[in-house]
């Protein structure tokens, strides 16, 4: 609630957070209203969610302004009209007497008055306490809009409390995450759909694009200890994956740099690094995870025909030749940086990022990258859709697969 989140000056990031929570928890989200401090407004919105769910969980409006109009309303659209809470109230004077060494602001005082049969709970960051209501079986909950406040009542009360509350109503989500690049979302779609039948039981699968892939996520939604779900998800697991296995990569943080971390960690390998259109992308992606120097030496960042023949002797005759994105210039590329830093390995990126420079035969999105690993050298070409920075994620995303790829199969 509240008139910054609509001129989209504050962004919701209280309704996500509370949405993950409680779909981990158990609960689907069916919908989310986002309403201004209005009191009619606020009171349909209530209205309408209330009709639809067992549980409401309201944020924001519960601060001493005048704008913060939550609990008067909410309190007055459900009839249970607000009491002093004196318990409450000498707690919060006391609280901000310590805090802040002056008394409590009679505009505050407001946040001690409760609603007529509300459980309170106590706001251990802020000054308004959460508030819960029992709404004839339904349950609704008031939370400040701070988010570091909200997350610590969700914590410490919300969640206890729907667990002891739902208990075996709830139905958490049970899901199964795999990661592939290399793959547009459709083709991959599509040999999944040929290849499993109508039927997934109670599993959906869900494409999650990503610049740098597509996420595949089977779901199902059950009691932890529920064996069926963990059948099932299997079940589908292996439908699908002789179709994922070319492109799929195991990393947690959904980052193939995690991957080609561990097999250049654990071969002892080293790698360098040249770029060009992407501009160092490569080398900051690989550097973004720590204990990169085990294996990263370092790169360079070659953007005029110049730079490459200076620092990766790559031949003048073959930049005039093939021109700068060729397979050629990737190769040379590749095995030049490697040799200049005495590497073991050397990934190397050109292309044109766009949206200037394309041609015909080199149309804007065009890329070359190429790894050479133990003594050999491979190349590949793609031609990448989007504006330039997607051009450049995808380029840098696409060596690192080819590396990872080579690395595997070495
Ligand atoms: P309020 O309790 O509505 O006075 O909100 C206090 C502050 O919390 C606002 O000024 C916002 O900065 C922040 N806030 C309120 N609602 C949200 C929300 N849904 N998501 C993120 N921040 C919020
Ligand atoms: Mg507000």
């Amino acid at each position: 609630m509240g008139d910054e989140l609509l001129a989209g000056f504050t962004v919701d990031t209280n309704g996500a957070w509370m949405g993950r929570r409680a779909a981990s928890l158990g609960l689907p989200v069916r919908a989310r209203f986002v309403v201004g401090d209005s009191a009619p407004d606020i009171r349909g919105a209530l209205a309408r969610a209330l009709e639809i769910a067992d549980v409401v969980l309201v944020t924001g409006g519960l601060g001493p302004t005048g704008d913060d109009i939550t609990r008067e309303v909410v309190a007055e659209a459900l009839g249970r009209p607000l009491r002093l809470d004196e318990e409450l109230l000498d707690e919060l004077r006391t609280r901000w007497a310590t805090w802040r060494r002056t008394p409590l602001p009679a505009g505050n005082e407001r946040m001690a008055r409760v609603p007529e049969g509300a459980l309170v709970l106590p706001n251990r960051v802020g000054t308004a306490p959460g508030l819960v209501l029992d709404v004839e079986g339904r349950i609704v909950v008031l939370l400040p809009g701070v988010p570091a406040e909200m997350r610590g009542l969700f914590d410490g009360g919300v969640e206890p409390l729907l667990r002891q509350r739902l208990g075996d109503r709830l139905l958490p989500l049970v899901h199964r995450v795999f990661h592939t690049t290399g793959i547009a979302e459709s083709s991959l779609a599509e040999r999944i759909d040929e290849g499993i039948p109508e039927n997934l039981g109670p599993v959906s699968i869900a494409f999650l694009p990503r610049l740098t892939g597509v996420d595949v996520r089977l779901s199902a939604r059950a009691t932890p200890d529920d064996p069926r779900a963990a059948r099932w998800l299997d079940r589908v697991e292996a439908l699908v994956e002789p179709v994922l296995r070319p492109y799929r990569y195991l990393a947690e943080s959904g980052d193939i740099v995690e991957c080609i971390a561990e097999e250049m960690t654990s071969s002892g390998r080293t790698l360098a690094v040249a770029e060009s259109c992407t501009g160092g992308l490569v080398a900051r992606r690989i550097t973004e995870l720590a204990g990169s120097s085990e294996y990263f030496l370092g790169g360079v960042v070659t953007y005029a025909d110049e730079a490459k023949r200076a620092h990766l002797e790559v031949s003048r005759d073959v930049l005039a030749g093939k021109g700068a994105v060729s397979e050629e210039v990737a190769r040379a590329m590749a095995e030049g940086v490697a040799r200049v830093f005495g590497a073991g390995a050397g990934l190397a990126v050109t292309g044109v990022a766009g949206p200037g420079g394309g041609s015909a035969e080199k149309p804007v999105g065009t890329v070359w990258y190429a790894v050479h690993l133990d003594g050999r050298t491979q190349a590949r070409r793609s031609v990448f859709p989007g504006a330039r920075r997607a051009v450049r994620e995808r380029s840098a995303q696409a060596a690192l697969a080819l590396l990872y790829r080579m690395l595997r199969s070495g």
